[in-house]
C-alpha cells in the first residue's frame, strides 16, 4: 500500500484512514458538492510527498493522488520548451533533456519531486542568485478548479491565478499540465570547487565572491561548532561543462530498509560526524557528474528513515542580507548550546530576482535549513526560539519544510496570505492551511 505521510514523516498521518483519489489524464471531475457545503470534503494534490510537512497532507478531506499524470505532451527540443502533465517527475524529465543538453532551469535538492510539486512550492535550488525560483519560468499551465473549469493561466490570461498558484501550495485547484523552459547545457558534468572555511565572516566573503562567476553555490555547515569557529563549513561551488562520456542513468541501489532506532542520530553522533566531515580530505577543483552535485541525498533511498519513527522536522528560513550576521550567530549560538544537533545544515544567500508567485518563499538573503530529529516538545520549543529570532529579524519560514509554525508567525511571514485568500479554491485545504489560517 502507497504511504501518504510527508517527507518528515511528521506529523504522521493514518494511512488506513485517509480518503485518496487517483486523478487520469482528462477523465477526472470532482464530485458534486454535498447540498449543504459544509459537509463536502475538501480536496488537495498529493504528488511525490517530498515536502517535509503538511503541505502536502488533507486528513480531513481527499487526497488527489497525481502519479498517473505522468505524460509528456510537447518537447520543443529546438527552443527548450517542454509540457508534461503535473505528475511527471524532475527526474523523468532529465532522462528525456540531457541527452539534448538542456537541463531544469531550477531544481532542488532532490530529483524525486513532480512539476505540480515544484510550481505548487515554487522551488529554488542552488542557483537562486542567477536564476530565482521554478516560478519564473513558467509559461503556462491548466488548472483545474471544483466547479469543473479549467483554466489556461500565464503572464497574459488570468494572471491572479497564475500569480496565486506558483507557490500557492495547492490551494487553488489541481495543475493538470505544465509548459516550462528549459536551460541550455554545455554537457551533463560540472566544474566544482570545495572550499573549506572555518567560520561565518569566511563563508559570506566566499558566497560574495562567487555570486558573479558561478552558476551555483551553496554550502554545508557544522551546526554544533562554536566560538571562532561558528558556522565553520564546506563552500561547494560549480558551473555546467562538458562530459566526455554519455551520461548513464542508474537508479539508486542503496537503500534504508526500516526505521532506524530514534537515538541514532543525537548530539555526540551528530557532532562526531560534522568533525570528520569537516576534516576530510577534499580535492579543490574536481569535474562530477550532475547527479551527485545536484542530488546527493537520492542516492539512499529512502534516507528518511534514519530519524527513526518518530521522523524529523525542518526549519528553512530567509533573513535579509543586512541582518544576516546577528541573526546566523544568535540561530547557531542557541542550536549548539541545546542539546538537539541538527544532521544537514545548509547555508546559501539568495538573490533578489523576484518571482510572480504571490506567496513565493524566497527573497533577497540568506537562507539555513536545518533538520532535527523529532523530540517532542522539546524540539517544538527550539524552533519556536528560531522562530523568535527569524521575525526580529524581519526574516521567512518556508512552508515546504514546515509541520509547526503558528499561525501568529505564519501571517507575519506572509504578509500576502490576505489578499492570496481570494484566490483559494473553495473546496481545496491541506492541514497546513487549516494549521496557519484556523478561521
Ligand atoms: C531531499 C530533499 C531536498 C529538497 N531540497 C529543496 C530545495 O533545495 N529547494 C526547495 O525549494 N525545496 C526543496 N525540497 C522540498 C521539495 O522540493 C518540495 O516540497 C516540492 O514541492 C515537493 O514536490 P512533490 O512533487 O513531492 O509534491 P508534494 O510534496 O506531494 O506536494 C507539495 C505541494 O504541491 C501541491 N501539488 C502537487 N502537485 C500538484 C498539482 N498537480 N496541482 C496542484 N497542487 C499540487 C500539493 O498539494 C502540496 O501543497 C527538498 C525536499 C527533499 C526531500
Amino acid at each position: 500500500m502507497k504511504n501518504y505521510q510527508s517527507w518528515g514523516h511528521y506529523p504522521k498521518i493514518d494511512d488506513n484512514k485517509q480518503d485518496v483519489y487517483h486523478v487520469y489524464p482528462d477523465s477526472f471531475s470532482f464530485p458534486e458538492p454535498n447540498d449543504d457545503a459544509t459537509d463536502t470534503p475538501s480536496f488537495l494534490a498529493y504528488a511525490q510527498g517530498r515536502s517535509y510537512g503538511d503541505v502536502c497532507q488533507n486528513k480531513e478531506g481527499i487526497l488527489l493522488d497525481t502519479q498517473h499524470l505522468d505524460h509528456f505532451i510537447e518537447y520543443d527540443r529546438e527552443k527548450g520548451i517542454l509540457r508534461c502533465e503535473a505528475g511527471v517527475t524532475f527526474e523523468n524529465i532529465l532522462q528525456l533533456i540531457i541527452p539534448h543538453n538542456w537541463f531544469l532551469p531550477v531544481t532542488p535538492g532532490t530529483k524525486y519531486i513532480s512539476v505540480g510539486g515544484a510550481l505548487a512550492n515554487d522551488v529554488h535550488g542552488k542557483n537562486h542568485h542567477k536564476a530565482g525560483t521554478f516560478g519564473r519560468y513558467v509559461i503556462k499551465f491548466e488548472l483545474l478548479r471544483s466547479n469543473g473549469e479549467r483554466l489556461i493561466c500565464s503572464p497574459t490570461e488570468n494572471i491572479e491565478l497564475f500569480n496565486a498558484t506558483i507557490g500557492g501550495l495547492g490551494l487553488t485547484g489541481l495543475i493538470n499540465w505544465v509548459e516550462f523552459s528549459l536551460k541550455k547545457i554545455p554537457g551533463s558534468n560540472i566544474e566544482q570547487e570545495t572550499i573549506r572555511f572555518n567560520n561565518l565572516q569566511e563563508f559570506y566573503r566566499l558566497s560574495d565572491e562567487s555570486d558573479k562567476d558561478w552558476e551555483y553555490t551553496v554550502a554545508w555547515i557544522d551546526c554544533l561548532a562554536t566560538g571562532d569557529e561558528l558556522g565553520r563549513g564546506l563552500f561547494m561551488r560549480g558551473n555546467h561543462c562538458e562530459a566526455k562520456k554519455k551520461h548513464k542513468f542508474k537508479t539508486s541501489k542503496l537503500s534504508v530498509p526500516f526505521n532506524a532506532p530514534g537515538f541514532l542520530l543525537n548530539k555526540y553522533t551528530v557532532n562526531a560526524f560534522n568533525h570528520l566531515y569537516f576534516k576530510k580530505p577534499i580535492k579543490q577543483y574536481s569535474k562530477v557528474d550532475y547527479d551527485p552535485f545536484f542530488y546527493p541525498l537520492d542516492a539512499i533511498e529512502n534516507w528518511n528513515r534514519l530519524y527513526g519513527k518518530r521522523g524529523f522536522m525542518q526549519y528553512q528560513c530567509v533573513i535579509p542580507k543586512e541582518h544576516r550576521e546577528k541573526a546566523m550567530t544568535e540561530m547557531l549560538t542557541l542550536i549548539s548550546a541545546s542539546s538537539q544537533a541538527s544532521f544537514l545544515s545548509v547555508l546559501k544567500e539568495f538573490g533578489d530576482i523576484k518571482s510572480p508567485g504571490l506567496l513565493s518563499f524566497p527573497r533577497p538573503g540568506i537562507t539555513l535549513a536545518l533538520d532535527f530529529p523529532n523530540r517532542g516538545q522539546k524540539t517544538l520549543d527550539l524552533l519556536n526560539e528560531l522562530d523568535v529570532i527569524t521575525l526580529k529579524f524581519s526574516g521567512s519560514v518556508y512552508p515546504a519544510k514546515d509541520a509547526r509554525m503558528s499561525a501568529e508567525s505564519f501571517t507575519k511571514y506572509y504578509p500576502n496570505w490576505e489578499e492570496f485568500k481570494q484566490y483559494i479554491d473553495p473546496y481545496f485545504s491541506s492541514d497546513f492551511r487549516r494549521r496557519i489560517s484556523p478561521k
